[in-house]
């Protein structure tokens, strides 16, 4: 199978990062459900950010727990992995290298804010995982490609893409916990 991994909050711990960050740099708690901008600033949001995806600070970004694993046996059993990631190419830079230090052999492919559904089609991706209902929405039934929704779902910042603004989860859109429940899911569809 070829598969589609997001990056951020997916296969790392993107949120983690931000909240240590807020804590060491501005002595402030990111809340559960803020944004970064209310917690320390637009300017120093924004700076942050930028620094978090466009320098080695994205190789600070801790896995979630059990995905760097579950990435492994993947690709153990011969699957391709494609990191379907929302950022622009300039913020892909360190992606590489935080794979390579894991020893995960994937690609990495930047929708640069687009819409993850029509790629995901043209890439025939058999299922695709990620932690932002929005871009799990631009998965329209007609795409083959098996939309996954990993719980998560809030995010500070807004460096997801996708159609905005809907709540509602579609009916051919398949939800998991964690990724151990991710990699069963796998299962039943190979
Ligand atoms: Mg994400």
């Amino acid at each position: 199978m070829r598969i589609g991994i997001d990056f951020d909050d997916t296969l790392n711990d993107y949120r983690g990062l931000l909240r240590k960050l807020v804590q060491e740099r501005f002595g402030k708690e990111l809340k559960k459900g803020e944004t970064l901008a209310s917690t320390i600033g637009e300017d120093n949001s924004q700076a942050l950010v930028t620094e978090i995806l466009e320098t080695d600070l994205s190789l600070q970004l801790e896995p979630r727990p059990d995905s760097v694993g579950v990435l492994r046996r993947l690709i153990a059993d011969n699957h391709e992995i494609i990191i379907l990631t929302a950022r622009y190419d300039r913020e892909v830079l360190f992606i590489d290298q935080w794979l390579n230090s894991r020893d995960l052999t994937a690609n990495v492919y930047p929708t640069n804010r687009e819409d993850k559904g029509p790629i995901a089609r043209e890439l025939e991706l058999t299922a695709h995982l990620d932690d932002m209902l929005a871009q799990i929405n631009t998965f329209t039934p007609d795409i083959a490609t098996v939309p996954v929704l990993i719980a998560g779902g809030w995010m500070p910042t807004s460096i997801a893409g996708g159609s905005g603004g809907s709540t509602k989860i579609a009916d051919h859109v398949r939800s998991v916990d964690d990724w151990k429940e991710f990699e069963s899911l796998l299962q039943t569809l190979s």
